[in-house]
């Protein structure tokens, strides 16, 4: 089982909000969901963006994203039932920013998108799943599209 990350979900604040998790993959893993299919990640730091705006906020979706067993429905439950979420970042809004987070993320030097698609079902998004080679560039880069106070947690 891999490690988990120390933040607890209760360390979120229950507002809406948009938030960034950094998952390290530390050996190749595989997996099988429905539209992209099935898809192997190699090792390295992956960044997930989504938002959080019904009833819990922030503190109930990432909560769910820090819980290894779930019933699965997004496509980001197969990865964080595999890998660890190991950081944090998010910001306290009722605008959904992750688009506007997922484009900003892509420009930044050497990041991919290694699953088209991937958490970009309902957006035109290249992918909400990216592969940062830096994730010390994660927090200036988000600072700077967004008004509000970005937060590591
Ligand atoms: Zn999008």
């Amino acid at each position: 089982m891999p490690a988990r990350h120390t933040t607890h979900p209760n360390d979120l604040p229950p507002t809406p909000g948009t938030y960034a998790l950094l998952i390290d993959v530390g050996e190749p893993i595989t997996i099988q969901i429905g539209r992209p299919g099935r898809f192997t990640l190699q090792p390295g730091h992956y960044l997930y963006v989504g938002s959080a705006l019904g009833p819990g906020g922030l503190r109930a979706r990432v909560g769910r994203h820090l819980r290894q067993h779930k019933r699965p429905h997004w496509h980001i439950d197969a990865l964080t039932a595999a890998a660890p979420v190991t950081a944090i970042w998010a910001v306290e809004s009722t605008t959904r920013l992750e688009c506007t987070w997922a484009n900003a993320l892509r420009d930044l030097p050497g990041v991919s998108a290694p699953v088209p698609g991937f958490g970009a079902s309902d957006c035109g998004c290249e992918a909400h799943l990216l592969r940062v080679p830096d994730p010390q560039a994660v927090q200036p880069c988000l600072s700077t599209t967004t008004s509000a106070r970005v937060l590591l947690y």
